[in-house]
């Protein structure tokens, strides 16, 4: 069964996020539950992790569709010593604030080393990160996303997802998300189904679907290998509905929440709906 969804807001409290993933029929969602703007946040109260807890159960959602998404802020590959240690807190915090959301997964941007060191440095200094915020933590798995590389951002090639895994000690809490854009303009091609099943195979190969948590559904407006971030709606980039229409029809992607980050949030219901249609 396919799970889709959107981020959804969460302003006014996390556990309007459900209610809004509701309106829009989703049946899968992505949250910030922090301001991603801002490096500290206010410790949740007893009464909005309960009121979290019982508006997903009333409405369907388990946390096994949920991708709680970390703040924008924290690079975990970051070359400043102050930075990094910054990022370090903030992630550890929020991998604490997923835990008494009772949710399982933190979906985050593996970070930037802003050409100031390796790709290599950069994924082992993360991966430190990472081991670090689990060793703290119970019960929520570190979720990386793949990224388009810009800016010296590392997570552009599926070895680097591979890398990281394999570094990080405890196996059972690492996992990765697909964004179809930057896979795209990375330079992973999902636009034929030939050119989709070759990108899905070298993922097979590099990283292992064991490894997929769940995937971010935007279309590109950047071309393929540009190295430039920026979602389109579906069908109005350079991807185009079909690649949509593969990924809705492949097994491998099955019970794993496929979230929409697209650029117009008036238009996520009926994205949702279409995506649906072509099962
Ligand atoms: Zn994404
Ligand atoms: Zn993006």
């Amino acid at each position: 069964m396919k799970y889709v969804g959107a981020h959804v807001s969460a302003s006014n409290g996390v556990f309007n996020a459900p209610l809004n993933a509701k309106k829009i029929g989703a049946k899968a969602f992505a949250l910030f539950t922090k301001n991603q703007r801002q490096w500290k946040a206010k410790p949740l109260t007893e009464d909005e992790i309960e009121k979290f807890k019982e508006y997903c159960r009333r409405e369907n959602y388990s946390a096994d569709h949920i991708l709680p998404h970390d703040t924008y802020l924290i690079n975990l590959g970051a070359p400043e010593k102050d930075s990094l240690d910054k990022s370090r807190a903030a992630f550890r915090d929020e991998m604490k604030r997923c835990g008494q959301l009772g949710l399982k997964y933190l979906n985050f941007h593996p970070g930037t080393h802003k050409k100031m060191m390796t790709d290599e440095d950069c994924l082992k200094l993360i991966a430190e990160g990472v081991d670090m915020a689990l060793a703290e933590s119970e019960g929520v798995t570190a979720v990386i996303e793949n990224t388009s590389g810009q800016g010296g951002s590392v997570g552009y090639r599926f070895e680097h997802l591979g890398a990281l895994i394999e570094m990080v000690e405890d196996k059972s809490r690492i996992g990765v998300c697909l964004d179809t854009c930057h896979t795209f303009t990375a330079g992973y091609d999902l636009r034929t189904p030939e050119a989709y099943e070759k990108t899905m195979e070298q993922f097979a190969g590099i990283v292992g679907f064991q490894y997929l948590k769940g995937m971010h559904l935007n279309d590109a407006k950047a071309g393929l290998g540009s190295r430039i971030d920026r979602h389109h709606s579906l069908g109005m980039g350079l991807l185009g509905w079909e690649t949509f229409k593969m990924i809705m029809q492949d097994p491998r992607l099955d019970d794993i929440p496929l979230i929409l980050e697209t650029i117009d949030e008036n238009l996520w219901p009926e994205e949702i709906k279409q995506l649906y249609s072509f099962q």
